[in-house]
């Protein structure tokens, strides 16, 4: 059984996540998002919000009853891929930026833990610009995010900006 583990902060999930996932499903038996939480950090979304989302997402995907599970992490992430089963983290690409940082990050983890190797997933051209923060700003501004989000995080986000 070959498990992948995607961590992140999915603060929302976006469709560029969606796209990295449904990338991963076509690579690994399962995989299992792990959400990284950042003491001093608070997100937008709690936990519990966070994974009903990322569920409902997994729900739309071709293929991914039962190959996807959600937990949170909050240690280092080759410890929460190792505790998960996966050998794999899996990390998307979107351009230069990201590249120079995901090496620095996969190299170091491959120090920390050499037996959990990183493999990049190009992302795709439609949903390479997209980014959480961004998404944040836009919805908190009342504008429409909905080209960027599933429609049910749009919704989400209305709610979560309107109260
Ligand atoms: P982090 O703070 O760990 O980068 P994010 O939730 O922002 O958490 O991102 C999680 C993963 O999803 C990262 O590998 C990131 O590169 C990838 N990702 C985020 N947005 C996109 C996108 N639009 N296209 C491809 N990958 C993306």
């Amino acid at each position: 059984m070959r498990i992948g583990f995607f961590p992140g902060s999915f603060d929302p999930i976006t469709n560029g996540h969606a796209d990295i996932l449904s990338g991963a499903l076509g690579l690994f038996d399962r995989v299992v998002v792990g959400i990284g939480t950042h003491p001093g950090k608070a997100p937008l979304f709690s936990f519990e919000e966070r994974v009903a989302l990322i569920g409902e997402l997994a729900a739309t995907l071709p293929d991914a009853a039962g190959r996807v599970d959600v937990r949170a992490f909050s240690g280092l992430t080759v410890t929460a891929a190792g505790e998960a089963g996966a050998t794999i983290i899996i990390r998307g690409l979107r351009d230069g930026t990201d590249f120079d940082y995901e090496m620095q990050l996969a190299g170091m983890n491959g120090v920390l833990q050499s037996a959990i190797r990183t493999v990049f997933l190009p992302a795709s051209p439609e949903t390479r610009p997209i980014t959480g923060t961004l998404v944040r700003q836009i919805a908190r501004l009342g504008g429409d995010v909905s080209p960027f989000v599933p429609a049910f995080v749009a919704r989400k986000l209305t709610q979560k900006f309107a109260s």
